[in-house]
């Protein structure tokens, strides 16, 4: 799968908004967002007109497809999942995405970013209800425990992360047990679980064209 290997911070200055995919750096002063608040490139600070329409709906979707690191392709078939479920379709397309495997890892704190805790997922570092799953894009359901596999506990990057998100907070439909390093799906996300300040319906009008 295509990866983007470029400076990440270039796509929150893009977005104009902290997309928090550098962990611990992204709470700090450092933070290129703190620093230089408008789009990169040589006419990153001149005064543009206000993005509009389309522009806007391209914009919106780009950055979420930056903020859970998914690419087109994959981006456009939970969009096509999401359109035939019941529902408003941007709101479930939004609760598929928090409920992948990898996401769910980075909220309960085991990666410091949503990159790490993807690469915690590939390489069997995570276990769902006691089973090794490689997949990032796995959805979590009620009731399923993740944890770190055991002989991972000692690995430094997760100790690292998972003593730095103590400050960060768990969301309320999980549960987490920093000791054990294991944590619990309460209940599936509602919208309102999902505090990224997100316009879905531009995403949805985009699709819709
Ligand atoms: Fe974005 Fe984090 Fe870089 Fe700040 S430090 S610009 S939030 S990736």
């Amino acid at each position: 799968m295509a990866r983007y290997t470029e400076a990440v911070c270039r796509l929150c200055r893009r977005e104009r908004m902290k997309l928090f995919l550098k962990g611990d750096r992204c709470f700090k002063e450092k933070c290129a967002i703190e620093r230089r608040a408008y789009p990169p490139g040589q006419h990153g600070q001149r005064r543009g007109r206000r993005t509009m329409g389309y522009g806007l709906q391209l914009r919106e979707k780009q950055k979420v497809k930056r903020i859970y690191g998914i690419q087109e392709r994959q981006f456009r078939t939970y969009f096509k999942k999401a359109d035939r479920k019941k529902g408003i379709t941007g709101e479930t397309l939004l609760i598929m995405l928090e409920c992948r495997l990898d996401n769910v890892v980075y909220s309960l704190g085991f990666g410091a970013s949503r990159a790490q805790a993807r690469q915690l997922v590939r390489h069997g570092h995570i276990l769902v209800d006691g089973k090794t799953v490689t997949v990032p894009s796995y959805q979590v359901r009620a009731d399923r425990v993740i944890s770190v596999r055991d002989r991972s506990r000692k690995n430094e990057y997760v100790r690292q992360s998972v003593e730095s998100a103590r400050g960060r907070g768990v969301p309320d439909w999980l549960d987490l047990d920093a000791e054990a390093f294991s944590g619990k799906v309460r209940a599936l996300p509602t919208r309102d679980d999902i505090k990224i300040p997100i316009q879905e319906q531009l995403i949805v009008e985009l699709y819709s064209r």
